[in-house]
C-alpha cells in the first residue's frame, strides 16, 4: 500500500516537472539563459557572508584610524605588555599571529623600531635595510609555517588601502588557495 502511494506521488511529481519543462520551452524566446540565471536568487554561502563581514569590519577600522604618529597596539606587543602568539623574532623584526586571521596562516611581520614607518608610503632611503629584513623575515615565517611554496605578502597602505594600525606591517597569508584580484 505504501509502495502504491509512493508511486502515485512520483507520477504526479513527474507530470509537474513535465509541465514546468514545457512552459520553460514555450517561454525560451522571452528569457535568454543569462536572464534566467540572473533571475535565480543569489544564495550567499556562510563563508562569503563572513568574509564580507570581515571586509566591512576592516574597512570601518581603517576609516576610523589615522596616521598621527602616536604609539599603537604593536608597541605594546613589542614591549610584551600584551600577549601575542610570536612565530619569529630577531633583533630587528617581530612576527606574530594576527588576532583576526583571514587565512589558516596569517602572521604579521613588523619592525621593532618603527622609525617613522607608520606606513610604507613614509619609506625613505634609510629604511631600505629594514624593508629587506621584513621581506626576508616573511619568507622565514612562510618556511616555519610550511607554506613557503604558496603564500601571499600584503601591505595595506593608508585608509584607502585598508590600513588600521599605523606601524608598518606585512601580512603573511597562506594555507588556502588565494584568489586574484584581491578585492
Ligand atoms: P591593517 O588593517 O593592514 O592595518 O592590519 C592590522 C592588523 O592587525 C589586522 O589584521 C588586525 O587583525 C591585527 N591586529 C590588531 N590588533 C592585534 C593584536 N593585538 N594582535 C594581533 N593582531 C592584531
Amino acid at each position: 500500500m505504501a509502495v502504491t502511494s509512493s508511486s502515485t506521488l512520483l507520477l504526479r511529481n513527474l507530470s509537474t516537472v513535465g509541465r514546468i519543462a514545457q512552459s520553460v520551452r514555450a517561454n525560451s524566446r522571452i528569457f535568454s539563459t543569462g536572464e534566467m540565471i540572473r533571475a535565480l536568487p543569489r544564495i550567499a554561502s556562510p563563508r562569503s557572508i563572513s568574509s564580507t563581514r570581515a571586509a566591512h569590519n576592516e574597512e570601518a577600522a581603517a576609516k576610523a584610524a589615522s596616521d598621527t604618529g602616536a604609539p599603537t597596539i604593536f608597541d605594546k606587543i613589542i614591549a610584551k605588555e600584551i600577549p601575542s602568539d610570536i612565530v619569529y623574532e630577531d633583533e630587528n623584526v617581530l612576527a606574530f599571529r594576527d588576532i583576526n586571521p583571514q587565512a589558516p596562516v596569517h602572521v604579521l611581520v613588523i619592525p621593532k623600531l618603527r622609525d617613522g614607518l607608520t606606513t610604507l608610503g613614509k619609506a625613505e632611503p634609510r629604511h631600505i635595510e629594514v624593508l629587506g629584513q621584513l621581506l626576508h623575515a616573511s619568507k622565514i615565517v612562510a618556511e616555519k609555517e610550511g607554506i613557503v611554496d604558496g603564500f601571499r605578502v600584503v601591505i595595506n597602505n593608508g585608509a584607502e588601502g585598508c590600513q588600521s594600525v599605523y606601524h608598518l606591517h606585512l601580512h603573511v597569508l597562506g594555507g588556502r588557495q588565494m584568489k586574484w584580484p584581491p578585492g
